[in-house]
């Protein structure tokens, strides 16, 4: 089909200008935005997720924020593509620009890239329910299911063990405490109906796909990097997070809190775990009363923030409190910094470093200087890459130069035991991040001290032997000299 329609995707670490540049976008070139976040899809959580505001969203469409109510479901990455492909479709069709637009690395690929099990072999596998009437069952429906009865969710043997009925091969790449993965993998049996490893190995051999996963979905796509000096990029964060808490995070956040544990759901399970809420528990569960809430929050907008405010938080009735907001606060600073760090890690290794994926043409924007250059470093230059690729002509904007992953040259179709951790690997790249992994050295140190305290035990054992060996000698040796003095 002759669709020049290009799909543009906003990359970017957290507090880069992202939501900026995607609404600045839609107006410029008749778009609507794709959302691309976990915890936007949610209801609620609006200040701390960093959704985009009534006044944004008045200026551009958005999809795929609050689609999700978090007490009655969690929302997975299928249930991300499934609803946001129809959409970017529609859009295309409609020769409007989808501009995907997003933090969570893992939903921007799996829009762009053929990753995870696709719809049609759901509906050719899974004739029983719908996927729709899957996406609402809950875990342990889904267990019974498979026929597996007395369900214990929280034994993460009992599901590692179910899953290694279904799925051995996944099974045992799993350490069972990671119940997520497990979760995952059984999920895809009962949508599939094959074992998820299976699938997975199919997707890799396909054509055009690489050692990252399957093929490409679309043909027109620019992808668009903002990149930010990080210690700017850290001041930033610091900025953003005081301002939260000035727009009423402490609010929202007890609001979700209460509503979760109403419908009986696990501090430290799902949601309750994403950065941006986590922190918060401390505070949340040691103070409950939540007029606590409004000094507090009173107390930060007098102040303008709580950022080395600490000389000014003399003893009185929210004194305590506040010292261990301000702890909660730390976390959170520190979290979103080293989550901006992954962020970017992410979209070197999988999009850059990518010779042997197919990977669009990834443009750099630099958003150090937003405060004083932001239309000449990041927007006339996302608008310029954009319209040259409509008008079929060649940028003076270069890409960014692609590199060789480590990976890239690795065998994807071998398959690699672990003897010391009796685990499976299917291709180099997993093996090889194994065996550099700290589970595969932690476990290799265990076998060698228990090597070492059977050795030890054993020489203890030739040592006894040899004392007694000796003294019987000594004595008959001085029996024989007795004997010989005589
Ligand atoms: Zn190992």
């Amino acid at each position: 089909m002759l669709r020049k329609t290009p799909l543009v995707v906003i990359l970017g670490s957290t507090a880069t200008g992202k939501t900026r540049l995607s609404i600045e976008l839609a107006n410029r070139f008749n778009g609507e935005i794709i959302s691309a976040d976990s915890m936007q899809v949610y209801k609620g959580l609006d200040v701390s997720t960093a959704k985009a505001t009534p006044e944004e969203r008045s200026r551009a469409v958005h999809h795929m924020l609050d689609i999700c109510d978090m007490k009655t479901r969690t929302f997975t990455v299928v249930d991300f593509r499934d609803a946001a492909l129809p959409k970017i479709e529609k859009l295309l069709n409609n020769n409007k620009k989808p501009i995907i637009v997003g933090g969570t690395t893992y939903y921007i690929e799996t829009l762009l890239w053929k990753v995870l099990i696709s719809s049609n072999e759901q509906k050719d596998h899974y004739k029983m329910d719908s996927s729709d009437a899957y996406n609402q069952m809950p875990f342990e429906d889904i267990m019974k299911k498979l026929n597996f009865n007395n369900v214990n969710l929280d034994d993460n043997l009992y599901l590692h063990n179910a899953l290694s009925k279904v799925d051995p091969v996944t099974a045992q790449s799993l350490h069972p405490n990671n119940t997520r993965k497990i979760r995952r993998a059984l999920e895809v049996y009962i949508q599939v109906g094959r074992p998820m490893s299976e699938v997975l190995e199919e997707q890799k051999s396909s054509k055009g796909s690489s050692y990252l996963g399957g093929p490409m979905r679309f043909e027109h796509v620019i992808l668009l990097w903002i990149k930010s000096d990080q210690a700017k990029l850290n001041a930033r964060i610091d900025r953003r997070i005081d301002s939260m808490v000035n727009d009423g995070m402490l609010f929202e956040v007890r609001q979700c809190y209460n509503l979760l544990k109403i419908s009986g759901i696990d501090p430290q399970r799902g949601i309750m775990q994403a950065i941006g809420f986590k922190e918060f528990l401390p505070y949340l569960e040691q103070y409950t009363d939540e007029s606590f809430d409004t000094e507090i929050t009173e107390f930060i907008r007098k102040h303008g923030g709580l950022t080395g405010q600490k000389k000014f938080i003399v003893k009185n009735r929210i004194s305590d409190a506040l010292k261990l907001l301000e702890n909660c606060l730390d976390d959170l600073r520190l979290h979103t910094k080293q989550y901006s760090k992954r962020q970017i890690k992410w979209i070197r290794n999988r999009l850059v470093s990518t010779k042997g994926r197919n990977v669009p043409p990834v443009y750099e924007l630099d958003s150090t200087d937003a405060e004083t250059n932001w239309n000449d470093n990041v927007f006339s230059k996302a608008e310029y890459i954009i319209q040259s690729y409509i008008d079929n002509v060649e940028t003076k904007i270069k890409p960014a130069e692609k590199k060789d992953h480590l990976a890239s040259s690795l065998n994807m179709h071998v398959t690699h035991f672990c003897d010391v951790c009796n685990r499976r690997f299917v291709g180099d790249l997993d093996f090889n991040v194994h065996m550099k992994s700290s589970i595969h050295r932690k476990t290799v140190e265990k076998h060698r001290k228990l090597a070492a305290a059977k050795i030890n035990k054993q020489s203890i054992l030739t040592q006894i032997v040899y004392s007694i060996w000796n003294f019987c000698n000594e004595t008959r040796k001085r029996i024989f000299s007795n004997f010989s003095r005589k």
